[in-house]
């Protein structure tokens, strides 16, 4: 084989994901699972990462738009591998062909009704809903006052046979905080929504709301599912909650360039544009093949580590659009040494929460965004 080895790679290590779907489970023993595989699968592959989870006992895949929730079923995960729940609709749907591959469809206002409705009429079969309520996130979500009318509606929907409410849920809004207010009080109208839904006759099979915080720390939330994303792909919701090993999770995602040139340069020498960094002293330079056109956040110019040779290295100056240097400090390490960006972090590499903090933002922007022109290598499959 002379396969040209990659620039840049993103190496996602599925055994990671299924310890980590393990993991959760355990934290949740008496609620099914869904992995929560949108945007690419926070950006580790969709597909692959959603195939693993469900090797770990996960039942339920789920997604934000229908082309996601699509894209599974054409995949062939078929409704007896995993049932598939798609949260976020606009006029138009596609709701018959979410219908017709048996994807359930959220709910969150009687505009959404009548329009799945319609479909389900024209396909002649029934749609699967989850009626979603917004029990104070203040996004997506059928507001407590409209509630009870979208109640109503659906059971007129279900006894004309067109739809099915298979679920009840809702989101916090700050389940990585814990101990904030809110998330007692999401609690409370969460209930309340239920007794509403409970007292008109509907009787969904699952109840929901726990995302990955709430999967970790509030027991009382995991009613019968369970919906982590981040989480499952080893990464902390926050670091008031904890590094990912004290949560017992390892990253999945490891994103390693090869060095594309190693130069001396002398003291005084401006490096990248705008001249941000300009060298101490006489030293050694090294190119790394990724910027932001790769999704390498710009925000961490000046700041963003990378292990190099043994050493965590930062960039030096800017993050342009297809690269960024690293001061090696007069080491000479050949062209091609790896430079890791981000890994699990037992092997000395920086991690994704670590570039969350150089950039200024939160994990999930940082892995989500790991562009396209990046590889991904799936391996232990
Ligand atoms: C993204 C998302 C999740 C998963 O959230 P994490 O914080 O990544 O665990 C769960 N539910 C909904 C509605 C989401 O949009």
């Amino acid at each position: 084989m002379n396969e040209t080895p990659p620039r840049v790679r993103a190496e996602i290590d599925l055994a990671a994901l299924r310890a980590n779907v393990r993991t959760l489970r355990a934290r949740a023993p008496r609620s099914a699972f869904m992995a929560v595989v949108k945007a690419d699968g926070y950006g580790h592959g969709m597909l692959p990462c959603a195939r693993a989870a469900l090797q770990a006992g996960a039942t339920w895949l789920g997604t934000a738009t229908p082309e996601e929730a699509l894209a599974l079923r054409a995949a062939g995960i078929g409704p007896d591998e995993a049932r598939i729940l798609c949260w976020l609709w606009t006029p138009g749907g596609p709701w018959r062909a979410a219908i017709e591959a048996d994807v359930e469809v959220s709910v969150s206002g009687l505009w959404a009704l009548d329009e799945v409705t319609a479909a389900a009429r024209d396909s002649g079969r029934t749609a699967k809903v989850q009626l979603k309520c917004d029990t104070g996130l203040g996004r997506n979500g059928c507001q407590l006052a409209d509630w009870p009318r979208l109640v109503e509606e659906s059971l007129k929907a279900e006894a004309e046979g067109t739809v099915q409410v298979t679920g009840v849920w809702s989101h916090y809004a700050c389940a990585d905080e814990p101990g904030h207010p809110s998330i007692a009080a999401q609690s409370t109208a969460f209930e309340e929504a239920l007794r509403i839904v409970g007292e008109a006759g509907l009787r969904p099979e699952v109840r929901h709301i726990a995302n990955s915080p709430a999967t970790l720390t509030l027991p009382d939330s995991h009613y019968d599912l369970v919906r982590p994303g981040i989480a499952m792909y080893g990464i902390s919701p926050s670091p008031e909650l904890g590094t990912s090993a004290e949560l017992g999770l390892r990253p999945v995602m490891t994103l390693t360039a090869s060095l594309a040139l190693v130069k001396h340069v002398p003291a005084d020498h401006g490096v990248s544009y705008g001249h941000h960094y300009v060298t101490p002293r006489a030293t050694t330079l090294g190119l790394v093949p990724a910027g932001y056109g790769d999704g390498i956040p710009r925000h961490a110019s000046g700041s963003g580590p990378v292990l190099v040779a043994g050493k965590w290295r930062r960039v030096a100056g800017r993050i342009a659009m297809d690269q960024f240097v690293v001061d090696l400090a007069g080491e000479e390490p050949a062209v091609g040494e790896p430079a890791v960006l981000f890994g699990p972090g037992d092997g000395g590499e920086p991690t994704v929460a670590d570039w969350a903090l150089a950039a200024d933002t939160i994990a999930y922007e940082i892995v989500t965004r790991i562009g396209a022109r990046i590889p991904r290598v799936h391996v232990n499959g």
